[in-house]
């Protein structure tokens, strides 16, 4: 049977959290008629594919690497840009890979990610106070009151950036620079010199003697020379995600096609909230951000609603405690999800329970708290028997200086070298590829 959508009138009647006050509403009803005419973003086909590799990690069969920027910015949309970000998640998935031998599901935190829930409505700073950031999708950066006004044109550019994103993304996936055989290349600039990735280039050495071993044999199959590879965001901003709702014409049901999969965050999952409803009804593989003040029977009501055939695939709940709290608050949680029969794929995102402010004011996260969240994650699920299914990690492709400690040991001090987020610290391309090869090592424990 053929889900059907509820109109914007009554999803904003259930109530919405963490949406803008739009200044002027037929300025918000253009932009939304707008996007209600352009063309997908993905095919419901893609998200088919993407559910059914995310059944087989809720089965214990695959491993979620999911990463990106925490807010893409439009001026971000650069060539550079957007092939660092794919080049570092190809690295980790490579040493996912070969170090564990999972077959690692590839989903990038990419071509979407532009609206942002905040802690609080308004920033002060030396005694102003204005709107808060809430995403490049809602009103700018720069603290300035003209800046901070939500401007509803901005989520047709959403869309735009996204596209372009998407374009070259696809583009650098199958078009031969994620082909196995470039292992080395992707291994370039300041990464190629450090420790990691050293290790890195040795790792990459036995692959291609084992490539070349394979295509000696005569064996040189379709997987070597492309990769699988996804978008995702936060469902967020209502009219941006329903005017990108449509029905797929092959199966006559209701898909998101701002994005492969969709998550609704920690602070928009009210049961009974208009994100919750319009996620239960689209076809997409989508996700839920469950924090430790999460009970067992909120997962069990979030499950019931969101995925009430227990589909394999279909759902995906993405814990994230904090190090100090994951040992203490999952057990109960998965003990008892798994109990009732409910099948999800349980992934861990180690960044936002362990972000604090630096004695100099920037918001950072400790590398080692990320680490110790992924452990306690691991050894969790290795109590009870379950699968850790995933990551999903805040990083970037380039050299920047948000998260302190790694390899590199980066000092709360050394924060403003090259501090470019705009919203949360995000992991740097070398601390991403140790983060890697310490999960490989979980994995393969
Ligand atoms: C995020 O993923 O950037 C985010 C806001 O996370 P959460 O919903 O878990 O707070
Ligand atoms: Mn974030």
């Amino acid at each position: 049977m053929t889900q059907t959508v509820p109109d914007l009138e009554s999803l904003r009647a259930l109530g919405a959290a963490q949406q803008p006050t739009w200044p002027d509403p037929s300025a918000l009803d253009d932009a939304v008629a707008k996007l209600r005419g352009v063309p997908p973003l993905v095919f419901a086909g893609e998200c088919d594919d993407l559910k059914a590799k995310l059944g087989a990690v809720a089965r214990g069969e695959a491993f979620l690497l999911q990463g990106g920027d925490c807010a893409e910015t439009f001026e971000g949309v650069t060539a550079d840009n957007v092939r660092n970000k794919l080049r570092v998640l190809l690295q980790m998935a490579v040493v996912l890979t070969y170090a564990a031998s999972v077959p690692v599901v590839k989903l990038g935190r990419i071509a979407g990610q532009y609206a942002k829930p905040r802690s609080s409505d308004t920033e002060t700073r030396d005694g102003e106070t204005l709107p808060a950031y809430r995403g490049d999708a809602v009103n700018g950066f720069d603290f300035t009151g003209a800046a901070r006004v939500p401007d509803p044109q901005r989520l047709v550019e959403v869309y735009h950036s996204s596209a372009a994103t998407l374009n070259l993304v696809r583009a650098f996936v199958t078009g031969g620079y994620a082909d196995l055989r470039q292992v080395h290349t992707w291994n370039t600039d300041f990464v190629r010199e450090s420790p990691v990735g050293r290790r890195y280039e040795r790792l990459a050495a036995e692959i291609d003697r084992a490539l070349t071993f394979m295509k000696a044999i005569g064996a040189d199959p379709d997987e070597f020379h492309r990769v699988d590879f996804h978008s995702s965001h936060e469902a967020l901003v209502l009219e941006y995600e329903h005017a990108l709702t449509r029905i797929d014409s092959r199966t006559q049901q209701p898909y998101d096609v701002s994005g492969h999969f969709l998550w609704i965050g920690e602070r928009t999952r009210q049961l009974d909230g208009a994100h919750v409803e319009l996620l239960s009804k689209i076809r997409n593989p989508i996700g839920v951000k469950l924090g430790p003040t999460t009970s067992p029977d909120d997962a069990l009501a979030l499950a019931a609603k969101l995925n009430p055939d227990n589909e394999p695939g279909r759902l995906t709940f993405i814990t994230r405690m904090g190090a100090g709290k994951i040992r203490d608050h999952l057990p109960d949680l998965v003990e008892k999800v798994t109990a009732a029969g409910v099948t999800v794929a349980w992934v861990c995102d180690p960044m936002h329970g362990n972000t604090f402010e630096a004695s100099s004011g920037y918001k950072t996260r400790r590398f080692d708290d990320v680490i110790s969240e992924v452990q306690g994650f691991f050894d969790v699920h290795g109590a009870l028997g379950t699968w850790p299914g995933g990551v999903h990690v805040e990083l970037t492709g380039d050299d920047v200086t948000e998260c302190v400690g790694g390899g590199e040991a980066l000092l709360e001090d050394d924060l403003h070298n090259r501090y470019e987020s705009v919203c949360d610290p995000r992991l740097n391309r070398v601390q991403s590829l140790e983060l890697a090869f310490l999960v490989a090592e979980m994995l393969s424990a």
